[in-house]
């Protein structure tokens, strides 16, 4: 048997540790492919050949030695650009990070390692995480797969396509308001993030804290189950990590879904989604139902309020967390001699782009003395509100349905010079942030002319087992997960 392109990880790290295939041929093949087809998709910002072919061997040599492998021996595995790995460029898509190296690598590209995984390379995002189409890198666009004038979503897209086009089974993300479930739902994968706190952040740049989650995409959920269970659980380097949960990975899989209780929220499901998006959403609930949940039709009053709420909370931590690029300690410094504060100036003007830096500006003003009152407590205070809501929701139901993205995949100038009417796409994957939620994106179908649809399911806090259980059974009884945009 060979392992091909599409084989998944579990199923790779197996064949590994049977000796089936071995980590260096897995690994030339998967560098093999990107070499062949990222000059036109452009997922990775760096291919990392060396380190990933002797992290490879050694993985063999172990394996010769009859050393137990760990549970990703032999996978090759990529990252995005807003992880720190020892002595790698971290550039988080920014000119400001220009020459940084990262001196320490990052608790969930540790635990990866130990497990056997092959780190192949750093994936493209959005600046600093910030945006949903990974067009503002420096490093430039990344192209979705599935039609090289659609984006592929973002900021995870370079990890998403490096999942849709098979250069590897699974790669790393993260996800401050969707940034792991939009992109997946846009390149016809499955994106997980966790409950915040469940995977330690240690290594990874800040984008705003109190959202900020490292999530994974793959095309088969077993494998983010199996991801969760390596990286998961507290870090001492991160004191907001969570207590550890029960392995999902070894759990029996479910029949059917027979007692699942869906809430279906009308906000989330109706006013102003895509016609494609709305009939892909409904026809997962009917799947659902056939397979013995039960829907349940409610109300999520104050949800309409959140994509306003993140956005004024998103920025404000942002403005705090980026004021550490001041030319000074990081990476990009442009000299202003004899005046210091030129020379911060100077830098950041010239080392963030234009959405960070409008970020960064909005940020400013809602915590500013005089607006914090009416921008930044207010939205704390609406955020409050809809983590009870969402707490008495769950009371009903044990997962809530909704699309994951209200409109497919768009073309890179669909929204020129249109900020807010880009942040309005995220009101699906921003309350589950706003509210530490684990969320998953899962194929659903596709539009007319073959786009990619997802649809998100959302569970209470700590179960996340419930999501890839249920995502499972989806896969064992329909077939979306199956199409590929590339041979
Ligand atoms: N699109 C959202 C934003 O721009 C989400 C980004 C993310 O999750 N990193 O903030």
């Amino acid at each position: 048997m060979n392992a091909s392109p599409r084989t998944s990880a579990t199923e790779l790290a197996a064949g590994v540790r049977r000796g089936d295939w071995s980590a260096v041929e897995l690994t030339r093949s998967a560098l093999a492919r990107i070499e062949a087809l990222d000059g036109e998709l452009h997922a990775f910002v760096e291919v990392q050949h060396r380190s990933a072919l002797a992290a490879a061997a050694a993985i063999d040599a172990a394996r010769q030695r009859g050393e137990p492998l760990g549970a990703f021996a032999g996978v090759p595995i990529a990252y995005k650009d807003n992880l720190a790995l020892t002595g790698k460029r971290t550039t988080a898509g920014s000119r400001i990070l220009q020459g940084y190296r990262a001196p320490y690598t990052a608790t969930v590209l540790a635990r990866l390692e130990a497990a056997g995984a092959v780190l192949l390379g750093s994936t493209n995002l959005d600046e600093f995480g910030m945006g949903s189409t990974t067009t503002t890198s420096v490093h430039g666009p990344t192209r979705n797969p599935y039609g090289h004038h659609l984006v592929p979503g973002g900021s995870s897209g370079g990890s998403a396509v490096a999942v849709a086009a098979d250069f590897c089974p699974l790669a790393i993300g993260s996800d401050t308001g969707g940034s792991v479930r939009q992109p997946a739902s846009f390149c016809g994968i499955s994106g997980l993030k966790p409950t915040w706190g469940r995977v330690s952040r240690s290594g990874l740049v800040a984008y705003a804290s109190s959202l900020d989650c490292i999530g994974a995409l793959a095309h088969d959920p077993a494998d983010l189950a199996l991801w969760l269970d390596v990286v998961g659980g507290p870090d001492p380097a991160d004191p907001t990590t969570r207590a550890a949960i029960a392995a999902i990975a070894t759990q029996p899989p479910l029949e059917d879904l027979r007692g699942l209780r869906i809430g279906v929220p009308w906000q989330l499901n109706g006013p102003g989604l895509d016609d494609e998006v709305a009939a892909v959403a409904a026809a997962a609930a009917r799947t659902a139902s056939e397979l013995g949940a039960e829907l349940i039709e409610c109300d999520l009053p104050g949800v309409e309020h959140a994509v306003p709420t993140y956005y004024l909370l998103a920025t404000t931590e942002a403005a705090s967390n980026l004021a550490r690029y001041d030319g000074v300690r990081y990476g990009l410094r442009r000299e202003a001699i004899g005046r210091l504060d030129s020379t911060t100036t100077q830098t950041r003007s010239s080392g963030f782009g234009l959405e960070v830096q409008l970020r960064i500006l909005l940020g400013t003003f809602a915590s500013s003395h005089e607006h914090a009152a009416r921008f930044h407590a207010r939205a704390e205070l609406a955020r409050t509100l809809l983590r009870a809501r969402f707490a008495a929701l769950f009371e009903r139901c044990d997962v809530v349905l909704s699309p994951t993205s209200p409109i497919p995949a768009f073309a890179a100038d669909a929204f020129p010079d249109d900020p807010l009417a880009l942040y309005l796409c995220d009101a699906l994957t921003v309350p589950q942030s706003l509210c530490g939620l684990p969320a998953l994106s899962i194929p659903g179908g596709r539009s007319a002319d073959g786009r990619p649809i997802g649809v998100q399911w959302t569970a209470p806090a700590d179960h996340e087992a419930r999501l890839l259980q249920l995502a499972a059974v989806f896969r064992r009884h329909t077939d979306h997960h199956l199409h590929r945009p590339l041979p």
